[in-house]
């Protein structure tokens, strides 16, 4: 399997991405660069489940810019609900007159989600987790996947003003804070994203 170093294009549009994943790469040596700077193309997410969304974004990356691409996928998954929103997450969350994350109505779909539990009862199954999958691809068509995953309990109402997205209602295992009343710090050192990066850098990184 091939070994990161020097140039990787980070398949993202989204400027708050590039520079978490940029610094979290910084001490390996690697110079992140976005699709968005190299004006490629943002394909389609029409994939099933969260690897396919993540290496169909690497793959169109590493093509067209000839260099390695990382790209990522996440979202939440409620056992009740048999994993959905899953790759939908985003999706439930309608948009509002203006574009992008902060255009989205996530009081909205924590609600919806909320609604749907509340439908199969008081007993209902609250367990969910929060899922993200980094896929590497390189131009020789060659790829690799990293899943990393945090499990915890919906709950409601939702608490807490950090974060985004639906940690308000997301209670990691272990504790009794929702991950928008945690600390960013410790929310990035036990998240689904921190947990996939642990796996891609013990797997490209370690010597
Ligand atoms: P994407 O991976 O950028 O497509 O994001 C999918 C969606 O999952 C986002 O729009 C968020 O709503 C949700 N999501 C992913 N990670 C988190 C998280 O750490 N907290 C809250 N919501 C998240």
């Amino acid at each position: 399997m091939s070994r990161l170093s020097g140039k990787l294009v980070i398949a993202t549009h989204n400027a708050g991405k590039l520079k978490e994943i940029a610094a979290l790469l910084a001490p390996f040596g690697v110079e992140c660069i976005s699709a968005g700077d190299l004006g490629l193309p943002e394909p389609e997410e029409t994939g099933t489940t969260f690897a396919e969304n993540a290496l169909l974004k690497a793959r169109a990356a590493a093509e067209a810019a000839q260099l390695p691409a990382l790209a990522d996928d996440s979202g939440l998954c409620v056992a009740a609900l048999q994993g959905r929103p899953g790759v939908y997450t985003a999706d439930w969350a309608e948009r509002q007159w203006f574009e992008g994350e902060a255009g989205r109505d996530w009081y909205m779909a924590m609600g919806k989600v909320e609604g749907l539990l509340c439908e199969q009862g008081a007993g209902v199954d609250r367990s969910a987790h929060f899922a993200c999958v980094l896929a590497l691809a390189w131009p020789d068509g060659s790829s690799a996947v990293y899943e990393g995953r945090v499990e915890g309990s919906l709950t409601w109402p939702p608490r807490g003003t950090l974060g985004f997205g639906y940690d308000p209602v997301f209670e990691p295992n272990g504790g009794t804070l929702t991950f928008a009343e945690l600390d960013p710090a410790e929310k990035h050192r036990i998240s689904h994203r921190a947990n996939a990066f642990a796996k891609l850098v013990a797997e490209q990184f370690s010597s």
